[in-house]
Parts: C-alpha cells; structure tokens; sequence
C-alpha cells in the first residue's frame, strides 16, 4: 500500500467501479450498511472461499506434523435468546456511550479526547481519537478561545471517561460549539433486539447474533455425537454478525452488519498456550498470503484491562491489525486470537443444565475442552484487502488495484483489438475457452487505452489482446496490469498460461 491516497479516493473507487455502495443510498443510506457490488462481492468471496479452503479443506499442518482435523458448519443467525444470558453478552456486551444533546451526535465514550490548556482550566474541547479533523478542529478552537501560553504547548489531554463528571459543563463536544451539552457516559447494550412471532411481547424478544462464536459451541456435542472428530480440532464457521454499532464510520471497518470467519478450536487445557501460539503465527501468515505486507501487519497483545468479558485473567488476545489508511501511522484490528479457556462450554452447560463435555477414550479422561479463537472479520478482510491494492500511478487512469491475482474480482480480460477483421471470432473462443475455469471478461468496446484503464481500477492482473499479428502467427499479447509490459504467447498456451499464473499459492 503507498500512503499517499485518502479514504475517499478509496471510497469514490469503490462506488465508481462497483465495488461497494451505501444501503438504501436512493433514500438518503442507512449509517453503518453496505451493499457490496459485482465486484466487491467476488473480492469478498474470494477472500472467503479461501479462508474456507485453508481452513476447512485443507487446514494447515498441525503440532505433530499432521493437517489439523477442522469441520465446518452454518449456524442459525436467531437463536433462543438463552444463549446471549449464558455467553454473556446480555448485561456485558455493552459500551460505553455518550450523547450530544444539542447535536443528537452519539460517541464511544472511551474513544473521546479532551484538550484543555496546562493548567486543566477553562473550557475543554473535546474530539474523536484518531480523527485527525476532530483534533485539529478542538485545538483551534482551545487555541482561539482560552487563554495558552503561546510558550507553552503542553495542553493537558485525557479520556473523557478519566474526567470526574463534575468538570463535564466544562466540556464542548466535538460537533458544537455550546459546554456542557454532553451526557454523561451510559451503558449502550450492542445487540439488535427483534421479536419471533406474531403475538410480540417482551417474552418473544430475541437477538440478532452479534458474533458467529456462539452457533459453534452450541453445536459442539452434536459434531462431537456425529463426525468421530478427536480432541483436539476445530468447527469453523463464515457468517454475518449485527451489533447496533454506536459510531459506525471507517467506511466498512465499523459497520453494524458485518460478516465473521471464526474458528473455535478445542484442545486439552495442557496444550492450550502451545496451540495459542501455533494460531497466532499461523494467521499473522495467512493474510500475508492473502496479499497483505509485512509492514502494514502487526501483532498486538491485549493489555489486562481491554480483555473481553470471556477472556478471563491469565488468558491473553492477541490482536493481529493492519495499518489502514485511517490509523495509519497506527493499526486497527483485522482478527483477534484468543484464548477463552473453557468459559462458553462451561456457561452453555450451566445455563442449559445439559451435559457438555469430551471423553478421551486413549486417556480415560472426561474434560470440558479450552478453547483458542482466531476470529477474523470478511468485511474488515476485504477493506484491508482494498486498501493494500490501491496504488497510485501516473498512468492514465491514474490508479491501479494491485491485488493479489488469487483474490482479484476478475482474472483475465480478453479484447479483439478491433472488432472485425477476424479478431472478435478468436477472442470471443478464447474467451468461451477461459470462462470455464476463470472469472473473466471480454470487452471489444472503445480504445485499447480505455480498456486497460477499466482493468487497471477493477484489478485485472492480465489482459490478452487479439491483434493483426494474431491472424497471421496465432500469437497474442499478454499485458502485466502491474508493470504495463507485454509478451506475446501462442493463443493455444492462452489457456495453460492464465492457469500457471493462478496456481495455487
Ligand atoms: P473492535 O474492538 O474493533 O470493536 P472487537 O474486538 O469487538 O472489535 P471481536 O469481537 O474480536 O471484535 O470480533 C472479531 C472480528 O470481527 C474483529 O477483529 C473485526 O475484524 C470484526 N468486527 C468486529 N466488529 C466489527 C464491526 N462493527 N464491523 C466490521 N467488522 C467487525
């Protein structure tokens, strides 16, 4: 990824070439949904399908050198509503949240920032962190209206959640220019409530899933009862998410649906740190497969006092997070790998008064497994993904999308240079020829130029050209979308040729 490009460049692409569009954009949008167009919506397939492949097809080489044992399943999105009390996102899944009565804006209150000159007094502004217009715009205005040494350029900053509620008259919001418009922060419970049925009621209520973890530990006994898995192995799931997001923004890095590739992977509580670390540094690689650079990753540990309601002490997340446009210099977290010890099995027992456990017959041993969760984000994926190709060029369409060919929406692009001559006859059996295994386009309309131009921003690795030479040889060009160079190959090695560059990594 080259940095210097904004997230509405990025944006504007995306609408522009159809791959992303605002929800219900013919009625004003819906903040926090996302439609994905034709192309997004083979780029986050892609993504997908091979974190399936990898995952479920071909998981990768265990600690005793053997494919890990991995199976798949497809969970309800509405489940008893029992199953967010005993995973404990009833009464913990919340955030803190704060409200702007004069603008109706609505804030994480743990992402606010106050700034206030050295000596704390006066007004405080307050901004949104990481959003660098917010900050610029609170310090101009600390700067305009309250009295700072202009020597001094220690302004005091700190967490809104840190002030004591006391000084929040004191506080101008980030969208107004009025103190003391700013509630004090409140609980906001993250799940999307609905009823089942047509009676209604608050005994009908029940949620929409806000993570896809919980369908796989509610079906671990009956995988456990019907597969002959073995402990250790894993149940992997792709699926949306809902969480009634208080500030979605990023573009689709906060949304309030979202789709999650998760893996719960069961093993024996002795084993569980070596397993920890196998996942940690098998899934660190495999976005690296996916296309994504050593230096825009990297791992970050949970502090103690960001764990998750389940990760209890002495367990650790490991955050893995790119460097988007929007944290850049920082990160933002693409998965989390944690280790959730053998709460949710235990919690599901609980609550249900069922039995779950695991019998190893070897060992004769009855335990309830541990549990390590590399839990990926498929929107946040195919954002880093985007974000990553996006390349700046000083070629006519001025920008390119560099994604890794296994990923990229379209494979192949096949042109008749010109439409007669015999050219749309050989590219149209090419075409018929290729389609059969690869996603690829034929286009025969306006200039060669504006055609690569078309592949350049929807990320086309290789394009091949029918031309005059092809009827007299049989040979035609092949263009690289990353160095603009061509070759010529025989148009019977067309076929083999596309096939050997999309080998599998
Ligand atoms: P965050 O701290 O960013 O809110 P989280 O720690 O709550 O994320 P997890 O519960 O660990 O996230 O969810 C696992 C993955 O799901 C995240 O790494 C992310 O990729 C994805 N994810 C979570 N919330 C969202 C969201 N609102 N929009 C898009 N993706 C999300």
């Amino acid at each position: 990824m080259s940095n210097n490009f904004s997230m509405e460049d990025l944006v504007s692409l995306c609408k522009r070439r159809g791959f992303i569009f605002p929800a219900s954009e013919i009625y004003g949008g819906i903040n926090g949904f996302w439609d994905y167009g034709p192309l997004g919506t083979e780029l986050k397939n892609n993504l997908r399908d091979a974190w399936w492949h990898d995952t479920v097809h071909c998981p990768p080489i265990g600690l005793d050198g053997e494919p890990l044992s991995i199976v798949g399943i497809d969970s309800s999105i509405i489940q008893n509503p029992k199953v967010w009390e005993a995973s404990g996102h009833v009464g913990g899944f919340n955030d803190p949240m704060v409200d702007c009565r004069e603008t109706k804006s609505r804030y994480r209150a743990d992402h606010l920032q106050v700034i206030a000159n050295a000596n704390g007094e006066g007004r405080m502004y307050a901004f949104i962190e990481g959003d660098e217009e917010s900050e610029d715009r609170a310090r101009k205005l600390l700067a305009k209206y309250e009295k700072v040494d202009a020597l001094d350029d220690a302004y005091t900053t700190s967490l809104l959640t840190e002030l004591p509620t006391d000084v929040f008259e004191r506080v101008v919001g980030p969208d107004t220019k009025e103190v003391g418009t700013l509630t004090e922060p409140r609980q906001f419970s993250l799940m999307f409530d609905t009823t089942v049925g047509a009676t209604g009621g608050d005994e009908n209520k029940a949620y929409l899933r806000p993570e896809t973890a919980q369908g796989i530990f509610l079906n671990f006994m009956n995988v456990v009862d019907t597969m002959r898995v073995k402990v250790p192995f894993g149940i992997a799931q792709i699926g949306k998410a809902f969480r009634n997001e208080v500030t979605p923004r990023n573009f689709i890095f906060r949304s309030r649906e979202f789709e999650q590739m998760e893996i719960e992977w069961f093993c024996h509580e002795d084993e569980a740190q070596q397993w920890y670390e196998f996942w940690c540094e098998y899934r660190k690689n495999w976005w690296q497969k996916m296309g994504l650079s050593t230096e825009n990753l990297q791992m970050r540990q949970h502090d103690s006092d960001e764990l998750a309601h389940y990760a209890k002490e002495g367990y650790g997340t490991f955050d893995i997070e790119y460097k988007f446009p929007f944290t850049a210099p920082g990160f933002g977290e693409l998965e989390g790998v944690t280790h959730r010890g053998n709460y949710d099995l235990s919690r599901h027992a609980e609550f249900s008064g069922k039995k779950i456990n695991y019998f190893d017959q070897q060992k004769n041993e009855r335990y309830t497994p541990h549990v390590i969760e590399p839990s990926a984000g498929l929107s946040r994926g195919t954002l880093a993904l985007l974000c990553e190709a996006y390349t700046p060029d000083d070629r006519p369409s001025k920008v390119f999308m560099k994604f890794n060919p296994h990923v990229a929406p379209i494979k192949a692009a096949i042109f008749p240079l010109v439409n007669k001559n015999g050219m749309p006859e050989i590219a149209t059996k090419l075409h018929e020829d290729m389609r059969k295994k690869h996603v690829v386009q034929y286009d025969a309309k306006q200039s060669i130029g504006k055609r690569y131009a078309r592949m350049d921003e929807a990320g086309t690795p290789y394009c091949f050209v029918i031309d005059g030479e092809t009827l007299e040889d049989n040979t035609i060009t092949v263009r690289d979308r990353d160095t603009t160079t061509q070759e010529r190959i025989n148009v019977d090695q067309a076929v083999a040729y596309l096939d050997d560059k999309l080998n599998p990594v």
